[in-house]
């Protein structure tokens, strides 16, 4: 019968030369699995699209950087160990101070998973990165502050979210905002005019006898005609106005602290300019008007719902009073 000892320790019968032989070629055997999850490890690191850093909070040092850092950054990884000022100068300076807060607010919170900022790499090229951070929990008191991060390139994402966010918001015929996108921000504009008691305008506008267009020159016709009016439409705001497509040859525009006088000077110079477009098709030239109806905030409205219904009643008065004219309501 085997004793448990034996069982444990099947050597601890043999000679002593045996048995630090056998100790040796466990060591051997250790070393040579160490060894591997070191490659292991590092092939993974020059693989990975993502800079692993290490930082000494006190003494601002950055202690260890991954070697992506030099694919990502376009910088010397030594440069960056021997001075920490490396990572600060390569972030784009709008981007700095975030960086820079974000990067502190780990000393509160433990960990900052949302870090997202952009670096200018050595190429001149602008990218995306997303640094989490945590740190590195010493047990041992009076131990240094150590911050760990994982840097991600998520450039191509995030061109594909601006691309996918362009896509949503965009009329594809007129690249005008489209109706939902128009609304949406027409509703926050309304809010905050309400909020700050600034003025605030809402114009519609209607192409006159646009199927009469359509029916005569064709329908591509049509859409090149709509496409130079958004042109017109977006060429008249200034920085903060709203314009969009909302219905098919309908747009609307908002414009903020807009004063009413002003806004009506803005609808005129638009209706002027529509109507200098001029169209050409096979020899064929022809030109358009539009109708619009206007109105402006009043301390009455309750919601932008009210504006809308303004604004279509004045469009279609516009319209019954024989269109290409302006009605303010
Ligand atoms: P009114 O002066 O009263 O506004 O008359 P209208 O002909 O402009 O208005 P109506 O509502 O009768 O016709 C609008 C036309 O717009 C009908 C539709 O085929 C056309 N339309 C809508 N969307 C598009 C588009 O994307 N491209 C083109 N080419 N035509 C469009
Ligand atoms: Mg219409
Ligand atoms: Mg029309």
């Amino acid at each position: 019968m085997v004793n448990n000892k034996q069982k444990d320790a099947p050597h601890a019968q043999w000679p002593e030369a045996a048995q630090t032989l056998i100790a040796l070629m466990h060591a051997q055997g250790e070393v040579a699995r160490l060894s591997e999850r070191e490659q292991l490890i590092s092939s993974l690191l020059v693989s990975v699209n993502a800079v692993l850093w290490a930082f000494n909070w006190e003494t601002r040092q950055v202690l260890y950087v991954s070697p992506a850092y030099e694919r990502i950054f376009g910088r010397s990884a030594g440069l960056l160990l021997a001075d920490y000022n490396q990572w600060r100068d390569s972030i784009y300076p709008d981007d700095l101070e975030y960086a820079e807060q974000s990067l502190a607010e780990v000393l509160r919170k433990g960990a900052v998973e949302d870090r997202e900022y952009r670096i200018i790499a050595a190429d001149g090229q602008v990218r995306w990165l997303s640094d989490k951070c945590f740190i590195n929990r010493q047990d041992e008191p009076g131990q240094p502050v150590i911050i760990v991060g994982i840097a991600e390139d998520i450039t191509d994402k995030k061109h594909m979210e601006t691309e996918l966010q362009r896509l949503a918001t965009t009329d594809v015929l007129t690249q005008s905002s489209n109706r939902r996108h128009f609304f949406e921000c027409a509703h926050r504009e309304f809010a905050e005019a309400r909020r700050h008691g600034s003025p605030l305008a809402f114009l519609l506008l209607d192409i006159d006898d646009f199927k009469l267009i359509n029916d005569s020159y064709g329908h591509p016709e049509g859409d090149n005609v709509l496409q130079r009016i958004a042109e017109c439409g977006r060429g008249s705001l200034r920085r903060g106005d709203l314009f969009g497509r909302i219905g098919g040859e309908e747009f609307a525009a908002v414009f903020p602290g807009c004063a009413p006088d002003m806004a009506v000077q803005v609808a005129e110079r638009l209706q002027q300019e529509i109507q200098r477009l001029r169209f050409n098709h096979d020899g064929q030239a022809f030109s358009i008007t539009v109708s619009q109806g206007l109105t402006n905030l009043t301390e009455a409205d309750e919601s932008l719902d009210s504006l809308f219904a303004r604004a279509d009643a004045a469009m279609y008065e516009a319209k019954r009073q024989g269109k290409n004219r302006i009605i303010a309501a």
